[in-house]
This record gives structure tokens, C-alpha cells and sequence, in this order.
């Protein structure tokens, strides 16, 4: 919803829904750089803007665009109808700036769609049970869509994105990508927690818990030249052979810490990490290398930016206290994941990635698996390398 002319052109899209036979409802979030403009303005007035007030204003985008797409519909013959989260009512918890969304009461809204009517719902927000606003955390309203499809057991939510789907790598490093046609619930929660940043995790979660059909699709696309996107199912929906590796993954916001010389015996590890989680640091991978000599090395992998702050952590407070010989750190590392539910019933991924990696002389500083992914970290420079080869080495190039 980037402009006036985007928006007549969104309007247009969803009265071709409408003539064909669907109930509609839209959920819309604020216009491009709005919500970042919004967050700018707050914290030009208070550096920690107030949790509450700053839902109240951050709220605001999404609330021109409901009622702008309202406008451009019904100058086209369209019957149409805004509604914010609170008149809707989508019920959150109180947890100002990443609210979740307890219920959603869709009786309003069944009632317009079936006296014909399009329904428009501000995306990203809701309300607590004090009547607070509140909003879902950032991207919040793909989450919105997916929570309303489940709510009114919508045939299929679509989500319309600045790209045209899902990817099996990041087309600006690889532009041999593909673009996926389907994709499991499981393995696109895993590119989005990886760093592919097309939908919003927890949307994704939401929509596997609940079963909700979900299709990513272009919001540039011109009418007439629509593609089908990426469809999210079910694994156990397909009856095709799942792909071994279905997409590589990447994240550059990764910075690595090693304790080392830490004497080896048991609560070494919850010494080490017991404070970094109190203060509210995620960690990531966790590697204890082999002791020798009654003494270990301890690395952690955490967003690189808590570098800084874990780092004088480990330095002021743990390694004193642990009595470890020195602390290192490396924030110039990132993590390259092959993702694919196909793994489950091939073994040999993981020794093929490391002898890929290998054979480009990248060197390989951590690993962590689940079922359907492998994850390493390298250093930064060789990240572009390592995400080409990989996505050529399992033929993510071919079509299928
Ligand atoms: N407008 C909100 C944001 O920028 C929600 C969204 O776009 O999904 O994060
Ligand atoms: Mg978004």
C-alpha cells in the first residue's frame, strides 16, 4: 500500500475477488515506511517511548489504510466496511509492542460478508481486556490475516508481499533462485527463524497450529499477469516426493563468544548461561568442546547486536566467577542452513554440505542439526560463497 495509485490497484484486486464469488475479507497493514516513520517521531519526543502510548500511535498506519481501501472500493461499486482490531474485536494480551492475540470475534464481520460486503481489518493491532491498544510486534499484520482466517475458517488466506514468493535461496546473492511453488509449514518456519524475512514467524506458527491454507503472492503484480506464489501446506498434504533440501538459509546478524579455559565439571554450563539469559540474551548454538587437562572451551552463538553487552558480561562477571582463563569473541561470523524435510528419510545431507564447504576451503567453526535442517557458521566473508555452492551442490538451481 505504498501510494494512492497502489491502493485503487489493491481495491481492483480484491472487487475481481469479490465478482467471483468469494466472500472477502482484507486485512491491510500501514503504508510503506509509515510504521518506521511513526517509531522515528516517538523516539524524537521520549528515547524509550512508553510502551502503551507508543501502541496508541504506531496503531495509526494501519488505521488510514483500512479506511483508504474502504474509500477506493466503494468508488468502484464496491460494498465495503473498515474495522479496526478493536471494533472487530481481536483480543490480545497486554503486552504492548508484541502483543499476541488471544481470540478474535468474528461475528461482526460474518454478518457484513454475508449481506455482501467487503471487509477491511486494520492489520498489526488489537485490543486487551482493558480495552488498551495494542500492536502484534513488527510485520505484525500478516500475523492479523492468518489469526482472522483461522477465526472465520477462510478457504485460503493469501499474503501479499513485496516479493512473489518464497525462494529457495535469497535471489540477490544466488539469481539462479527459484521460486518455490509449495513449501511445509515446517521448513518455512525454519527459513524465517534463519533469516528469510518474507512472513512474519509467528504467522507461520499460527497458520500450522490451526491449519490455515496459506499462499504468499506478489502485491506487484499487474492484473491479468497474477502469478500462484508459494503455497504453505502440510506435509502431509503432498503426495509428491518431498525435496531433499529445499531452500538455503542465511543470517548475517550473528556474532560468536568463547569462554575458554573453564574448569570442567557439571553447572559450568548453567554458570556460564544462567546470567546471559537473565539478562534477556538469546542465545543460539552452543558448542563444549572435549576437555583436556581438567579445563574447557565454552562457545555460544547470540544476536550480534548483544555483542557487545554479552562480551562485557562474560569479561566483568562470568569469567571471574567461573574462573575461566580468557574470553574471545567474534562478530564477523554468520550461519548457512540447508532446510528440507526430504532430509528425514536421506541420510548423507549433512556429510554432503560439509564436503562442499570443504572443498571451498570454508571452514566450518560450529554446527547445529534438526530434523529438517543443518546449520553451520562461518566466517562472514565466506557467506555468499557458501550459499552459492550449497544452493548449486543440491540442484536448488533445477526445476522440478
Ligand atoms: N505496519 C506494521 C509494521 O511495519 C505491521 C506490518 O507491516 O505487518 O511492522
Ligand atoms: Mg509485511
Amino acid at each position: 500500500m505504498g501510494s494512492p495509485d497502489r491502493i485503487r490497484n489493491v481495491a481492483k484486486r480484491v472487487a475481481r475477488w469479490k465478482r467471483n464469488g468469494n466472500q472477502v475479507v482484507v486485512v491491510v497493514s500501514a503504508m510503506s515506511g509509515e510504521t518506521n516513520r511513526l517509531i522515528a517521531l516517538a523516539k524524537d519526543v521520549s528515547p524509550q517511548p512508553d510502551e502503551r502510548e507508543l501502541d496508541v500511535m504506531i496503531s495509526t498506519g494501519e488505521q488510514v489504510t483500512i479506511a483508504l481501501l474502504a474509500m477506493a472500493l466503494k468508488d468502484i461499486g464496491v460494498s465495503a466496511k473498515s474495522y479496526t482490531g478493536s471494533q472487530v474485536k481481536v483480543l490480545t494480551d497486554s503486552t504492548f509492542t508484541k502483543a499476541r492475540i488471544l481470540d478474535i470475534d468474528g461475528q461482526n464481520i460474518q454478518r457484513d460478508l454475508d449481506d455482501d460486503t467487503v471487509v477491511i481489518v486494520a492489520g498489526f493491532q488489537g485490543v486487551d481486556a482493558s480495552g488498551n491498544i495494542t500492536t502484534l510486534g513488527r510485520g505484525g499484520s500478516d500475523t492479523s490475516g492468518v489469526a482472522l482466517a483461522a477465526a472465520l475458517k477462510a478457504d485460503e488466506c493469501q499474503i501479499y508481499t513485496d516479493v512473489d514468493g518464497v525462494y529457495t535461496t535469497d535471489p540477490r546473492i544466488v539469481p539462479e533462485a527459484r521460486k518455490l511453488d509449495r513449501i511445509t509449514f515446517e521448513e518455512m518456519l525454519e527459513m524465517a527463524s534463519l533469516g528469510s524475512k518474507v512472513l512474519q514467524i509467528r504467522s507461520v506458527e499460527f497458520a500450522g497450529k490451526y491449519k490455515v491454507k496459506l499462499r504468499v503472492l506478489s502485491s506487484f503484480e499487474e492484473e491479468g499477469q497474477e502469478t500462484m506464489g508459494t503455497l504453505i501446506t502440510l506435509e502431509e498434504d503432498t503426495t509428491m516426493e518431498q525435496p531433499i533440501i529445499s531452500g538455503i538459509a542465511f543470517n548475517r546478524d550473528e556474532a560468536k563468544l568463547t569462554v575458554l579455559g573453564v574448569p570442567d565439571h557439571p553447572g559450568i554450563a548453567y554458570q556460564i548461561l544462567g546470567p546471559v539469559a537473565d539478562a534477556n540474551i538469546d542465545i543460539d548454538m552452543i558448542i563444549q568442546n572435549v576437555g583436556h587437562d581438567g579445563t574447557t572451551d565454552f562457545s555460544f552463538t547470540v544476536n550480534r547486536n548483544d555483542f557487545v553487552r554479552t562480551k562485557a558480561l562474560l569479561e566483568d562477571q562470568i569469567k571471574p566467577h567461573v574462573g575461566a582463563r580468557a574470553v574471545s569473541g567474534d562478530n564477523k561470523i554468520c550461519k548457512v542452513s540447508a532446510v528440507g524435510v526430504g532430509m528425514r528419510s536421506h541420510p548423507g545431507v549433512a556429510s554432503k554440505m560439509f564436503r562442499i564447504l570443504a572443498e571451498e576451503g570454508i571452514n566450518i567453526q560450529m554446527i547445529s542439526t534438526s530434523e529438517i535442517k543443518i546449520s553451520v557458521v562461518v566466517d562472514e566473508k565466506y557467506l555468499e560463497l557458501a550459499v552459492r555452492v550449497l544452493h548449486r551442490a543440491f540442484e536448488l538451481d533445477q526445476a522440478t
